[in-house]
C-alpha cells in the first residue's frame, strides 16, 4: 500500500472525510431509508446547529431503524427546539473562567486551550452548542492565550480543546506544540477529541510523531458513548498509540435513549479496553438549550453505575460526574 503521505498534493485520507461531510438532514434520512416525515423539524433544528456528520460514522448506523443510537446523536430533530426550564445557552458559565480569549482556566493546574470551533461532527448533544467561537477565536489567536500560559509556573497541564482540536492540520498542531514546548513548566499534553471516534484516520502516523515525542506526557481523552463507535479501525490504532505511550482515556455523557442501559455501557467499557482505552468519566448531560431529551434523572444515573460496579473489574468503570459552576473540580456522584 502506498502510504497517504507520498501522494503529494493530495489530500490525507482524514481531511477528504472531513471535506464531505453530511450536512442535510434530507441526504442522512434518504442514506439510512428512513422516512422523511420527521424532515421538516429536523430541517428546522439545523438551523439552529447545523447538521455535521462523516461517511464513516453513517457506515456504523442500522439502516432503516429510526431509533438507532448513532443516529440519534447526530441527527437534528424537532425535540430540539422544544424550551426546557433550567436549559440555557452557556450551561457551564464558562464566560465567567476565561482569563484571555480561547483559554480557560477553572481548575488547579490545569488550563484548557480553546484551538479551534470546528467539529467532525455536530452531537445534539453538544454543551458548546450556543458557544460563542467568535469571541474566542478572533483577533490574534494564540499568542495571548500562549502568553498567558507562560506566566503562570503554577500551571503543568494544558488541555487542547475546541471545537475538536484535531479537526487541525498536523501542521497547525506541530506550530502550536512547538509554541507550547517553549514553556517549561508545561509537562503534561491533554488532547479531548471526538474526531477518531467518527474518523478513526485522523490517528495517522504523523500526528502519533509529534504528540509521542519525549517533550510531553501525552494523554488522549476520546469521546465515545456506545460500543458501537468503536469500529474495528479504532481498535487497531487505538492499539498502536497506547504501544506507542500514549496515554488512552475515554469520555462519554450519558445520554437517554443512546447508552442508559446496563449492557451497552458494559460493552463499551469492554470494547474501549480492547482498544487499549480505559473509561474516565460518564457525564451527566449540561443542561443545554436543546438537548433536554437526553436526560437521565440523577437516581437513575446513580442506579445504572451501581449496577456497573457489580459487572465490571474497578477499572473499566467510568466516574459519574457532572460539572457544577463554581466548583473546584468536576463533581464525582459515584466513583
Ligand atoms: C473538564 C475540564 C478540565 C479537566 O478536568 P479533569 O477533571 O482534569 O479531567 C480542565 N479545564 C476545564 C475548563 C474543564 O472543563
Ligand atoms: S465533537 Fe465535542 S465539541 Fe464537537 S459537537 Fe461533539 S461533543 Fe460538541
Amino acid at each position: 500500500m502506498i502510504p497517504q503521505e507520498s501522494a503529494g498534493w493530495e489530500l490525507p485520507d482524514w481531511q477528504r472525510q472531513q471535506a464531505d461531510l453530511i450536512t442535510d438532514p434530507a441526504e442522512l434520512l434518504a442514506l439510512l431509508e428512513l422516512d422523511a416525515a420527521e424532515l421538516p423539524g429536523s430541517l428546522a433544528a439545523a438551523q439552529d446547529f447545523p447538521l455535521r456528520v462523516p461517511r464513516r460514522y453513517v457506515d456504523l448506523i442500522e439502516k432503516g431503524n429510526p431509533r438507532d443510537p448513532l443516529l440519534r446523536q447526530v441527527l437534528s430533530v424537532s425535540a430540539e427546539l422544544e424550551v426546557a426550564p433550567g436549559y440555557g445557552p452557556d450551561p457551564l458559565e464558562e464566560g465567567d473562567h476565561t482569563p484571555v480569549p480561547g483559554l480557560l482556566h477553572k481548575y488547579q493546574g490545569r488550563a484548557l486551550l480553546v484551538v479551534t470551533g470546528a467539529c467532525a461532527v455536530h452531537c445534539r448533544y453538544c454543551f458548546r452548542r450556543h458557544f460563542p467561537y467568535q469571541s474566542h477565536l478572533s483577533g490574534k489567536r494564540w499568542e495571548q492565550a500562549l502568553a498567558w500560559l507562560a506566566a503562570r509556573p503554577d500551571i503543568n497541564e494544558v488541555i487542547l480543546s475546541g471545537g475538536d482540536p484535531l479537526t487541525l492540520t498536523n501542521r497547525r498542531i506541530q506550530q502550536l506544540l512547538d509554541a507550547l514546548a517553549e514553556i517549561p513548566h508545561l509537562r503534561r499534553l491533554r488532547i479531548h477529541s471526538r474526531t477518531p471516534v467518527v474518523i478513526p484516520e485522523r490517528l495517522d502516523e504523523e500526528l502519533l510523531a509529534l504528540l509521542s515525542a519525549p517533550r510531553w506526557r501525552t494523554v488522549l481523552v476520546l469521546h465515545a458513548n456506545h460500543p458501537r463507535e468503536v469500529s474495528d479501525s479504532l481498535v487497531d490504532r487505538g492499539r498502536q498509540w497506547q504501544r506507542a505511550g500514549i496515554t488512552l482515556l475515554n469520555q462519554s455523557v450519558l445520554l437517554a435513549g443512546v447508552n442508559d442501559q446496563l449492557e451497552t455501557l458494559v460493552a463499551l467499557s469492554d470494547r474501549l479496553h480492547e482498544a487499549g482505552v480505559l473509561p474516565y468519566y460518564l457525564h451527566q448531560l449540561d443542561r443545554v438549550a436543546g438537548a433536554a431529551h437526553f436526560a437521565v434523572q440523577d437516581e437513575d444515573a446513580l442506579a445504572l453505575h451501581k449496577a456497573l460496579r457489580a459487572s465490571l473489574p474497578g477499572f473499566l468503570v467510568p466516574r459519574l460526574s457532572r460539572e457544577v459552576p463554581g466548583e473546584p473540580a468536576k463533581t464525582v456522584l459515584a466513583g
